[in-house]
């Protein structure tokens, strides 16, 4: 018998959980081939009430396991340990906040053993009852990903793919530190079918993601996945030196030939601003690099686990 697993990873979900349980349960009857189920909740360090709700679930419901952080580690450490601890042939990543619907589950599993892929994941169409500015900046990471990196960035995919045990052990044997889920599952490859859904708001709760944690997480997308802004900085370097020998070129001709002084000490000013200006940005750019490179040469654990229920090994 086949086994699917579904990961949902949890951050104060209290308010949420008990609605996508009884969604859940509801969605994952009368499969094509009578698969088992393994539910895997990923408590990543949650505040609230969020673990004893899973744990009373667990006690009802012997396909529902459960890893709990010692800390918050953030939802790509939930991922990872998610991953790691799953026995299924068949996986996939569920938000807690009903955002990606149980209902399409079926579908999914239906393409996959039917078809000739190796996965298949979801896309919203649109972002309705998401703030316009982050839509904007979301359309723009993409944008610019897509051209900085190799190989293709779905805009609008969510971390729901139902994935072959194969996708996972690709995934996982990535140990990088700074993880970048959507680009990790990209550079693997493989055979991805792509469904389409309209945007769903979050059930309950809140969004955990404010606008600089996922402008910090985007550039977390771009460091780790090209280095092109590195070539980026060098190239205007470069510019620079050619400008400003031009440039010299000019004044001692004027000055010389044309018998013409120089003065101009507010362009003077001007130059300086933004040559300096520009170095420092490079110099940040570097040192973007140069952290990832000091986290990842540290090797520390991606999560750590407080505890876990029993039918985990
Ligand atoms: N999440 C998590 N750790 C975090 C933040 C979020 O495990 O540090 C989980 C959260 O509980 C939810 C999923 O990741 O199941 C998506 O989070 P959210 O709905 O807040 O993100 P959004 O849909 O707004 O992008
Ligand atoms: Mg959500």
């Amino acid at each position: 018998m086949e086994k699917i697993s579904i990961i949902v990873p949890c951050y104060n979900e209290e308010k949420a959980l008990p609605l996508f349980y009884e969604e859940l349960i509801k969605n994952i009857k009368d499969f094509p081939k009578n698969p088992e189920f393994e539910i895997l909740f990923v408590n990543d360090g949650s505040k609230d009430n969020t673990l004893n709700i899973i744990k009373d679930l667990a006690k009802k419901n012997s396909e529902i396991k459960y890893i709990s952080f010692s800390r918050n580690f953030g939802k790509e450490a939930a991922i990872y340990a998610g991953l790691e601890n799953v026995t299924g042939d068949y996986v996939t990543l569920m938000d807690a906040d009903l955002q990606d619907p149980p209902s399409l589950l079926k579908q999914m599993y239906e393409i996959i053993i039917n078809e000739d892929y190796d996965a298949v994941g979801t896309r919203r169409i649109n972002r309705k009852g998401e703030p316009i500015i982050r839509s904007f900046f979301a359309k723009l990471f993409y944008k610019l990903i897509n051209k900085m990196t190799n190989f293709e960035n779905v805009d609008g995919a969510r971390d729901y793919v139902l994935m072959k045990k194969i996708v996972v052990d690709s995934i996982i044997s990535l140990k990088e530190y700074n993880r970048y889920y959507k680009g990790l599952f990209s550079f693997v490859g493989f055979n991805v079918k792509w469904l389409e859904y309209k945007n769903m708001p979050r059930v309950a709760g809140q969004t955990k993601w404010s606008f600089w944690k996922l402008t910090k997480y985007a550039l977390e997308g771009i460091t780790a996945f090209s280095t092109a802004p590195l070539v980026f900085s060098s190239i205007i370097g470069l510019l620079f030196c050619i400008i400003s020998f031009l440039l010299i070129i000019a004044i001692i001709f004027k000055t010389l030939i044309l018998g013409d002084p120089t003065s101009g000490w507010p362009s003077l000013v001007c130059i300086i601003f933004m040559v300096s200006g520009i170095q420092l940005f490079s110099l940040g750019i570097i040192g973007q690099y140069l952290s990832k490179t000091y986290l990842e040469v540290k090797k520390r654990p991606i999560y750590i686990i407080k505890e876990r229920s029993n039918n985990i090994s």
